[in-house]
């Protein structure tokens, strides 16, 4: 069996009265994140790292922004086409685990949705997506809250 693995990492802009979706979950918050897709830093983040395991380049080249096709789209739908690429190459998607970094609001009470829709995604069992959230401790853009970032790592194989 063949193993790789993949790191993405994203980050979006937080500006006042948008729509916050991070994992395709909706989460209410005075501020949202801008994009030219609905600006999911998580879900981009887990595209990016399954893309790189593969060596299927990133998200940028699949799903250019300002491409009319995917303007506010959601991103668990470009997810699910990420994970389609990867089993026509031949892998399969062993574990994803991810960090989001955001000073507000508080992401806890979310994380278990947000682990059912990527799994869901990718057909996957939510065990095999752990999501985990910080603060940076008001340091930094995450921490002024100017924006978020997220990291994903996954391990993918063969068979
Ligand atoms: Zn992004």
């Amino acid at each position: 069996m063949n193993f790789r693995t993949g790191i993405g990492y994203d980050v979006h802009r937080l500006e006042p009265g948008g729509r916050l979706v991070l994992g395709g979950v909706t989460v209410p918050f005075t501020s949202g994140l801008t994009g030219w897709s609905d600006a999911d830093v998580l879900t981009h983040a887990v595209m990016d790292a399954l893309l790189g395991a593969a060596g299927l380049g990133d998200i940028g080249r699949h799903f250019p922004p300002g491409d009319p096709q995917f303007k506010g789209i959601a991103s668990l739908e470009l997810l699910r086409q990420v994970g389609e690429m990867l089993t026509r190459a031949g892998w399969r998607t062993g574990n994803i685990d991810a960090v989001i970094a955001a000073e507000q609001p508080r992401l806890s009470p979310h994380i278990p949705a947000m682990q059912v829709n990527l799994a869901d995604a990718l057909g996957l069992e939510p065990g095999a997506v752990s999501i985990k959230a910080t603060t940076t401790e008001q340091l930094g853009f995450v921490g002024r809250e100017e924006g978020m970032a997220a990291w994903a790592t996954v391990l993918i194989s063969t068979g």
